[in-house]
């Protein structure tokens, strides 16, 4: 049986990653990581479905311990990666989505060079404000400080394997699915067929 893929999908805030994520885990074959946070849950989320939320001292007892494939700060918080999120997926045949922010997919792209990396781009800056503001889930504080947090991610867009604007929701899940078919077909995954 063929290993899952390991995917790295990151997309500043407001650029309807989640979304896109919804309509791909529809297909069995995709399971995405739940990271763990130090930030406070938003209202409906789950622990353990969302995020695992953490204090600051539980968080660094995981560091502690090498449970992280990668960790980060983002906003005054920790974000971080289980390795118990990850390998035993892949080891099944499924494919592992990591929704992370930049650095921490510079982190996984070094560690793990058969992943897949994919940027989520929103059509304008300008457009992704209007998304976070329709959201109304963060102060305008928040939002100005996310929108910068963009604008600093949207010029490390090219260090990614493939980079896709969501402008229509149908065209990015299509071409995620289209990238997803296309690393399938690579010569280097082909051992199995062709020894
Ligand atoms: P939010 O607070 O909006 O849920 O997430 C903020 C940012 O943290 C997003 O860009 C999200 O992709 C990123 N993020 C979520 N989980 C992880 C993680 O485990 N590691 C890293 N490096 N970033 C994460």
């Amino acid at each position: 049986m063929n290993k899952g893929r390991l995917i790295i999908f990151s997309a500043p805030s407001g650029c309807g990653k989640g979304t896109m994520i919804a309509e791909i885990l529809k297909d069995n074959n995709y399971r995405c990581s739940v990271s763990a946070t130090t930030r406070k849950p938003r209202e409906k989320e789950v622990h353990g479905v969302n995020y695992y939320f953490m204090t600051d001292e539980e968080f660094e007892q995981k560091i502690k311990e090498n449970a992280f494939l990668e960790y980060a700060g983002y906003c005054k918080h920790y974000y971080g990666t289980l390795f118990s999120e990850v390998d035993d997926y892949l080891e099944k045949g499924i494919n592992v989505i990591l929704e992370i922010e930049v650095q921490g997919a510079m982190k996984v792209m070094q560690q793990r060079p058969d992943s897949v990396s994919i940027f989520v781009a929103p059509p304008s800056i300008n457009e992704l404000r209007r998304r976070l503001k329709k959201r109304n889930t963060e102060t305008d504080e928040v939002i100005e400080q996310r929108v910068a947090e963009a604008s600093n991610e949207l010029a490390q867009a090219k260090k990614y394997n493939y980079i896709i604007v969501n402008d229509v929701l149908e065209d990015a899940v299509s071409d995620f699915f289209a990238v997803m078919r296309a690393e399938k077909l690579k010569s280097e995954f082909a051992g199995d067929i062709i020894e």
